[in-house]
């Protein structure tokens, strides 16, 4: 956690907040703060700046905060994802987050397992928490629209065509002869295989509707190493 993010029924004035549970522990027992100290915070899809502590005890910290500086810019990337494990759903989450991606989709596909949509990891709750996680690393505030698609074929077929209009259309293959490009200065839709990678008739469905398959060489990367890499080359 490098910033504490604020929501907003933290504010006991508009300038003053308070903070108890997980936020509290951090700030007293890792980054060691004492009244007077400063602290980075932000405010859930607000401002970011400086609190400074006022008060602090075991239960919980009173800061007086100027909030005066934008959050840095998001990707101009949405990220479509096979739905993967829920241990790497979290970590993958958090991030794309804290990578600056504002939108991303959840998706079905033939390898994706079925009791992995059943999972508890998938609610709403559970999917904020992680992007938080992500947006504290990083010094964001604006939390990602998190979209799920329980079904491939309606979701690739009829909606994606006019999600990746004007943008490029990237699928992420191991191996693929095209290597994926660089620099790219465009808005971009990336989609990422589940663990056992998709199967022939996905990554032809993908193609026909414009989406050009690149790879990152011979190696098969993890998903949320494959999501770091390619972000990493592509902006
Ligand atoms: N089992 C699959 C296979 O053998 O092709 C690999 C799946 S990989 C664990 C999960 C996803 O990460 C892939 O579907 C792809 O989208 C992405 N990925 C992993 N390594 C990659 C690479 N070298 N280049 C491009 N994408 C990669």
């Amino acid at each position: 956690m490098n910033y504490v993010l604020l929501e907003p029924e933290d504010f006991a004035a508009e300038d003053r907040v308070r903070l108890a549970g997980r936020r509290l522990r951090h700030v007293r027992e890792i980054l060691k703060s004492a009244i007077g100290d400063e602290v980075r915070v932000g405010v859930i899809n607000g401002k970011i700046g400086k609190g400074r502590i006022e008060r602090v005890d075991e239960d919980s910290l009173e800061m007086s905060v100027l909030l005066d500086c934008l959050p840095p810019d998001p990707l101009p990337l949405r990220l479509v994802l096979a739905l993967p494990r829920p241990k790497v759903l979290n970590r993958t989450i958090a991030a794309a987050t804290s990578m600056g991606i504002r939108e991303i989709d959840l998706i079905n596909s033939w390898r994706v397992e079925k009791s992995y949509w059943k999972s508890p990891r998938l609610s709403a709750e559970n999917l904020r928490m992680h992007s938080i996680l992500g947006l504290e690393q990083a010094g964001d505030t604006v939390l990602p629209t998190i979209r799920l698609h329980r079904l491939f074929k309606p979701f690739v077929r009829d909606e994606l065509p006019h999600i990746i209009h004007g943008r490029l259309a990237l699928l992420a293959q191991p191996g693929e002869e095209i290597e994926a490009p660089r620099q790219i200065l465009q808005p971009a839709v990336l989609a990422i295989g589940p663990e056992g990678g998709f199967i022939e008739r996905e990554v032809e469905t993908f193609r026909e509707i414009g989406f050009t398959p690149v790879s990152l060489g011979a190696r098969i990367l993890r998903v949320e190493t494959a999501v770091a890499c390619l972000i990493g080359r592509l902006f």
